[in-house]
């Protein structure tokens, strides 16, 4: 019994060793892959509620390893949180969204940002010089938060939102309803755009629970004067349901996935005929 106690404790040691080297070997190629410009981009259109026209597309890193395939952001972005990489690698997204919004001229392009870039201090500055960089005028950048924000150092993030609001950067509430978001934080949050978490579109189907919450979500944020989003539109019954309900933007499969720079000029000639 002692020993295959021990050969279980040695079996349990190896793997959990193993674990913490290939995560560090993939935070290791994670690094190479920002400072080598092997990123990229993806970007999901946003049209607006009456369906003719695109008015905003939404930036999704993208990461393709070289002998693991494509990797999920929802597995390397907490990686780079967890290991100090998120800085670089949202700056990076930033700047190849900047780069790239030269384009689109009349599109906004929202940027995903993680709390602990918001945390930085040099955090505007850099979203000012990029902007600069690429001759973005300040208006075209939304900018995506999750609930997670609120979670530390209330004070600072505040502070960095209202600087990055005043010149005219948008400010968008990500994934609302799916956290821990308190509804004072609404008022407290100088937030222009609220998108409603999809998990409140997916239970959609089951009844109207789901309905009534989506109802309610858009009439409290046109009440507080932001913008509403739908996102994770997959089905027409849903579309029809959030431009009944007054939903400003609609972005989801049924539009669009997000799509590579070629596929997306594709999508933009043929929306522009509809
Ligand atoms: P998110 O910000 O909520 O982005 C929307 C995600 O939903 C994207 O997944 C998109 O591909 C997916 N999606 C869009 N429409 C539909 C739909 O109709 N149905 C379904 N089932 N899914 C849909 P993706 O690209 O895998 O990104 C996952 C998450 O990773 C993002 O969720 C965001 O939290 C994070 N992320 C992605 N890129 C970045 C980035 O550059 N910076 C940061 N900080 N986070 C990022
Ligand atoms: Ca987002
Ligand atoms: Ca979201
Ligand atoms: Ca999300």
């Amino acid at each position: 019994a002692k020993a295959s106690g021990r050969s279980r404790w040695s079996f349990f040691s190896s793997s959990m060793q193993e674990q913490v080297l290939a995560k560090d070997k993939l935070s290791r190629e994670l690094r190479h892959a920002i400072d080598n410009d092997l990123l990229d981009v993806a970007y999901q259109p946003q049209i607006s509620h009456d369906g003719r026209q695109v008015t905003s597309l939404e930036a999704l890193a993208r990461w393709r390893h070289p002998e693991m395939g494509a990797i999920s952001p929802v597995r390397f972005i907490p990686l780079a949180e967890e290991t100090g990489l998120i800085n670089d690698l949202g700056m990076w997204i930033l700047r190849r969204a900047c780069r790239d919004a030269d384009q689109w001229p009349h599109l906004t392009i929202a940027v995903n940002v993680s709390p602990s870039q918001f945390k930085h201090p040099r955090f505007v500055e850099q979203v000012l010089e990029t902007l600069e960089t690429f001759s973005i005028p300040p208006q075209r950048l939304e900018i995506e938060v999750t609930e997670s924000v609120f979670a530390s150092d209330e004070h600072a993030i505040l502070t960095a939102m209202k600087r990055l609001k005043d010149l005219g950067v948008k400010i968008a509430l990500d994934d609302f309803g799916s956290g821990y978001s308190s509804l004072s934080y609404l008022r407290k949050f100088p937030f222009d755009t609220l998108k409603i978490d999809r998990c409140f579109l997916t239970a959609f189907d089951d009844g109207a629970e789901a309905r009534a919450i989506v109802k309610t979500i858009i009439a409290l944020g046109k009440a507080l004067g932001m913008e509403i989003v739908g996102e994770g539109v997959e089905t027409i019954e849903q579309l029809d349901f959030l431009l009944e309900n007054g939903c400003d933007r609609i972005q989801g499969y049924f539009i669009a996935v997000p799509l590579t720079r070629p596929r997306l000029k594709e999508f933009l000639v043929v929306h522009a005929e509809d």
